[in-house]
C-alpha cells in the first residue's frame, strides 16, 4: 500500500527509525532519540498549535507502533554502532512522532533501556519528553521515575489555556496533572513552551502568574523555557526573544530556581 501524506507533513515527519541519530539537542546536547510511535505517523493525545509533527487530523492513520524487542534490537545495534565509532552520547532520548508513554509497552521499553545504556554508555542520561498526560498512570509514573530526566510539558496554568494551545484529545484536568507531577517530589524537569498567538499569550498576567504559582508548588529540580524553532501548523505565532523570556522568569530564578532558556 501506498500512503500519500500531506507534504509539509511529510517534511514534519523526521524519525524513520526506532533508534536515531545522535542529533545535537539544544536542550540535551548530543542526543540519541528513540521513536516508540509510528513510523509513518503521529500518535498523541494533544494536538499542540506548535507541533513539530503537524495536526493530527493531517497524520495517517498508522497506529503501529514497536515492542519491546524492536527497540531492544535497534536501539543495542545503534549502541554498538556509535560505540565502535567513539560517537560521544550525552543522552538517550525518548522522543519522536508524539507521546512516547502512549506505548502500551513504555514501562518495559524503559527497563531495556536502562540494561542497554549501563552496557554501552554508562554516562549517558536517559531522558523522557512527555507531555504529562500518563502521569496519573501508576506504571507509567513508576517507569518516569527510574529515568534520568523526566521532561514533563506544562505550557498553560489552566485546563482553558491547555485547552487552546494543546487541544487535549478526551478530558484534561490540570489539577490531576499537578497532582500527578508532585508525586517526582521536586525530581523532574518542568519544561514550558513560551509564545503569542491571537487567543494566547504565555506572558499574559493570569497565565504566567498562575504558572509560577504551579513551579513554586511542584519545585521541580529544573525549569526549560523554550520559544518556536520550526514550522508551526497554526500560523500567526509569535516566539518570544531570549532576553523578554530571561526577564519573564527572573522571579523564579531570584527564588533559587533553575531555568535553562533556549530561543
Ligand atoms: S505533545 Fe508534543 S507530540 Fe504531542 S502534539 Fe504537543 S508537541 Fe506534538
Amino acid at each position: 500500500m501506498i500512503i500519500r501524506l500531506n507534504d509539509v507533513y511529510n517534511n514534519m515527519l523526521r524519525f524513520h527509525n526506532i533508534a536515531f541519530g545522535p542529533i545535537h539537542s539544544r536542550r540535551l546536547g548530543s542526543s540519541l532519540g528513540i521513536n516508540l510511535l509510528p513510523e509513518n505517523g503521529k500518535l498523541c493525545n494533544f494536538d499542540c498549535v506548535y507541533c513539530e509533527c503537524g495536526w493530527n487530523k493531517d497524520g495517517t492513520g498508522d497506529r503501529s507502533m514497536p515492542g519491546v524487542e524492536d527497540v531492544a534490537v535497534s536501539l543495542e545495534n545503534k549502541l554498538r554502532e556509535c560505540a565502535d565509532r567513539e560517537v560521544h552520547i550525552d543522552s538517550i532520548t525518548f522522543s519522536g512522532h508524539g507521546e512516547p508513554t502512549l506505548n502500551p509497552h513504555f514501562p518495559e521499553i524503559i527497563d531495556r533501556t536502562l540494561e542497554l545504556r549501563d552496557r554501552f554508555y554508562p554516562h549517558a542520561k536517559v531522558s523522557v519528553l512527555s507531555n504529562a498526560t500518563t502521569v496519573t498512570d501508576g506504571r507509567i509514573f513508576n517507569a518516569l521515575r527510574k529515568v534520568d530526566n523526566p521532561i514533563m510539558k506544562l505550557d498553560a496554568s489552566t485546563d482553558g489555556g491547555v485547552a487552546v494551545v494543546n487541544r487535549p484529545s478526551g478530558h484534561y484536568d490540570i489539577g490531576r496533572i499537578i497532582s500527578g507531577l508532585a508525586g517526582f517530589d521536586g525530581d523532574f524537569v518542568l519544561q514550558t513552551m513560551f509564545f503569542r498567538s491571537p487567543s494566547f499569550d504565555t506572558s499574559a498576567q493570569a497565565n504566567l502568574c498562575g504558572w509560577m504559582d504551579i513551579v513554586r508548588r511542584l519545585k521541580p529540580r529544573e525549569i526549560m523555557v523554550y520559544t518556536l524553532d520550526r514550522e508551526t501548523p497554526e500560523k500567526d505565532l509569535v516566539k518570544f526573544p531570549v532576553e523578554e523570556m530571561e526577564r519573564l522568569v527572573r522571579p523564579l530564578c531570584e527564588e533559587g530556581f533553575l531555568v535553562q532558556i533556549r530561543g
